[in-house]
């Protein structure tokens, strides 16, 4: 298996955190309209730049460079090759596709000194379309072809809303397949959408499949990835008895077409979004391939992930108001290693945790030491809850014994368990998590 390397910070002194602490007597507030984004702004994890702007603090990056790496193993068994287009685009080409117009107020645009404007993309139809109709001749033995990029998305929305969830600046996955034929292109489209099946398992979170509505993309077919969340601005209906389901923008209905039955309605968060393009951008912009003495316009398909967006949604679903939940997979860290407090009788097991922290390492289990020996276990054990790891390592009392004995807490499930290095190397063995990611050697 090969692993994305990355080089972070593993201590929790030295990790840029700014944590928001709440005075003693501070009453949580409920019902407030999102308890995880103010959660993710407290605990140090995004921060507000500017209206629907947002920077991701290092734990943030972790869990988009996570997400990044399950996606990018999904997208390659898929038989998808990874790419990178420019931020900007030629206003001409969003011209030529009628989309200047048509989605105008929503796209952010700039000039170059030579007063030529250029739009930054909301989404790359365009700029793809043109790539290939530079290329000649593209001949049917290249077909189908599926290029991807992971990159960052402009859109100035009216409302841009609780972080993450709907900015005016995000990341997501773009996938552009072509094929020969409409009969071609609705196999690569069943395809993907089995490779989307299989992401949303791995994150783990339930999500429902529905029939899509075309919004600024447009094309013959479509469906959407949906998280039920009452902050969703969405509303899918969903038929309990033959599982058709639809988004209410496309059909407001209030019994199934397919049997008849009642549709349950629930709000929901969009995280995802598949079209059947056809010829809709390929034809106005010439992207064509050779087949016989004409060339035709390439069928083509499109497959959006909003990924910071998942980010907040699943983080949404999972969280209370009182403490950050991230699915095992996305975690910022797997694990917290809690070491003795400076001057406690159990300071001399303090060694303990560079070694475990070894092992953990060697299994992928990407952990964290929390080293601020000046904070009690129960303080520091706070801020891990709250933060939302996985997984807690407690170097406490019982470790400082001839038979070294340490805690490991399951912080989803509140349990614990006390356990020797041995049984460490167990319980994390048999744990189901992404281990894409591995970080480089101890920074001490
Ligand atoms: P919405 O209806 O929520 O505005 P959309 O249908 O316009 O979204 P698409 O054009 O389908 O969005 O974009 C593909 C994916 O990008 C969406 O499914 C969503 O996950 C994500 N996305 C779109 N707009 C935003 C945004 N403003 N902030 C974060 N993610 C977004
Ligand atoms: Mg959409």
């Amino acid at each position: 298996m090969s692993h994305n390397i990355i080089n972070n910070i593993n201590r929790v002194s030295k990790l840029f955190q700014p944590i928001n602490t709440l005075p003693k007597d501070a009453v949580i507030k409920s019902g407030v309209a999102s308890k995880s984004y103010n959660l993710m702004l407290d605990m140090g994890i995004i921060r507000q730049v500017n209206s629907g702007m947002y920077s991701l603090l290092p734990l943030g990056l972790r869990v988009l460079q996570k997400l990044e790496a399950l996606v990018d193993s999904e997208m390659t068994k898929a038989g998808a090759q990874k790419m990178l287009l420019p931020i900007l685009t030629s206003a001409t080409l969003w011209n030529r596709s009628g989309r200047l117009k048509t989605i105008g107020s929503e796209l952010f645009t700039v000039e170059d000194r030579h007063k030529k404007l250029y739009v930054l993309n909301p989404t790359y139809e365009e700029a793809i379309c043109e790539l290939l109709a530079g290329i000649i001749p593209i001949t049917s033995k290249d077909l189908p072809l599926k290029l991807y990029q992971i990159s960052r998305k402009w859109r100035d929305e009216m409302k841009p809303r609780l972080g993450l969830l709907r900015g005016r600046e995000f990341v997501m996955k773009d996938l552009y397949t072509f094929d020969t034929n409409l009969e071609n292109a609705q196999n690569t489209y069943n395809k993907i959408c089995e490779s989307y099946d299989s992401l949303f398992k791995q994150i783990g979170v339930d999500y429902v499949k529905v029939i899509g509505a075309a919004g600024i993309i447009g094309g013959s077919l479509s469906h959407e990835y949906h998280y039920l969340s009452d902050i969703g601005e969405d509303t899918v209906l969903l038929c309990q008895s033959c599982g058709y389901s639809v988004n209410s923008e496309v059909l407001n209905l209030s019994s199934c077409l397919k049997c008849n039955n009642n549709l349950s309605s629930h709000s929901a968060i969009e995280v995802g979004h598949t079209f059947l393009l056809d010829t809709k951008y390929s034809k106005p912009l010439n992207a064509t391939f050779l087949d016989g003495p004409k060339p035709k316009p390439l069928v083509m398909g499109c497959f959006g992930l909003g990924l910071t967006r998942i980010i907040a949604a699943v983080v949404e679903i999972l969280s209370t108001n009182e403490v950050l939940r991230w699915p095992n997979n996305l975690a910022p860290f797997n694990v917290c290693i809690l070491t003795p407090k400076k001057g406690s009788k159990e300071e001399i097991a303090a060694p303990y945790a560079e070694q475990i922290f070894g092992i953990l390492n060697e299994l992928n289990v990407d952990t964290i030491i929390d080293d601020r020996i000046h904070l009690t276990i129960g303080r520091r054990m706070f801020d891990a809850n709250r933060t939302g790891y996985p997984f807690i390592i407690v170097i406490g009392k019982t470790a400082s014994n001839q038979n070294p004995m340490f805690e490991i807490h399951d912080v989803k499930n509140s349990t614990r368990i006390d356990t020797n290095i041995e049984g460490i190397i167990n319980y994390f063995n048999n744990q189901d998590i992404n281990r894409e990611i591995k970080q480089n050697e101890a920074v001490v």
